[in-house]
């Protein structure tokens, strides 16, 4: 989080990534003073390919004008992401408001993910609803998420399993059977300090293998169901933010490799 996108792009080739996904904040800094020509003239240059824009948050739940200005931010997105043939961009649901039913979220996030699916449904671009697995957010494990992206029922809409998300929310391993393998747009691979679930926070993560996520257990059930998508790490540890990105980029791609 410390690295800008240029260095986020150039630690990814020099790791081995096929693919990168692209912190939305960075790649807005850097249009600042950039164009999209000069982001594929880097992808480019870094033989690496744009998986996803991470991400719109909180797109649920909004009062009419926060909600304009989430569909602008989701427009400006995904235009950016069409150029860069980026096939994703990925989408966090709001904390649940007080009283609100698992009903009432997910007719909200139906309906929500509903209207972006036709606003942008010219656009050549995916979207991925990652649940979270915090006690506050409104869709917190995988079941819940697959029932909402499976009533969406669009092939623009599906979702991203991050194992973090997946371990702190207490997703069922089962669950991962039950899905429909198309609907998984992005898979995120992340280990978790051995804390009580209620208590992970984001800064507890941990590269792939040295935390208490059953990471095996997760990649062979989503092998069984024929997943062969994109695998993706996003280490939001402040500690790792202190090292030179290529180091990160370099950890992260040798832990991954013990799974996939
Ligand atoms: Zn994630």
């Amino acid at each position: 989080m410390r690295a800008d996108l240029r260095e986020d792009i150039r630690a990814a080739s020099e790791a081995g990534y096929d693919l990168i996904e692209f912190w939305a904040k960075k790649m807005i800094a850097y249009l600042s003073s950039h164009t999209l020509e000069d982001v594929k003239g880097l992808l480019k240059k870094a033989k690496v390919k744009p998986l996803a824009i991470n991400s719109v948050e909180f797109i649920t739940f909004n009062a009419s004008w926060e909600k304009i200005n989430t569909m602008n931010l989701i427009r400006r997105y995904a235009k950016i992401a069409e150029t860069l043939k980026c096939p994703y961009v990925v989408l966090v649901p709001s904390p649940r408001p007080q009283g609100v039913s698992n009903q009432d979220v997910f007719t909200e996030s139906v309906a929500v993910l509903r209207e972006i699916s036709d606003k942008f449904k010219e656009v050549k671009v995916k979207f991925a609803f990652e649940f979270l697995g915090f006690e506050w957010c409104s869709v917190s494990t995988l079941e819940q998420d697959f029932e909402i992206v499976k009533a969406v029922n669009r092939s623009n809409v599906g979702m991203v399993l991050d194992t973090f998300h997946f371990y702190a929310g207490g997703s069922k391993m089962d669950s991962i059977k039950t899905v429909d393998k198309e609907k998984v747009f992005i898979f995120h691979i992340n280990d978790a300090e051995n804390r009580p679930r209620d208590q992970l926070q984001d800064s507890h993560r941990l590269f792939p293998g040295q935390g208490i996520i059953p990471l095996r257990e997760i990649v062979a059930a989503l092998k069984s169901i024929g997943y062969d998508g994109p695998v993706s790490i996003e280490m939001f540890r402040p500690e790792y933010w202190r090292l030179p990105a290529e180091e990160v980029a370099q950890k992260g791609m040798e832990a991954i490799q013990k799974f996939v």
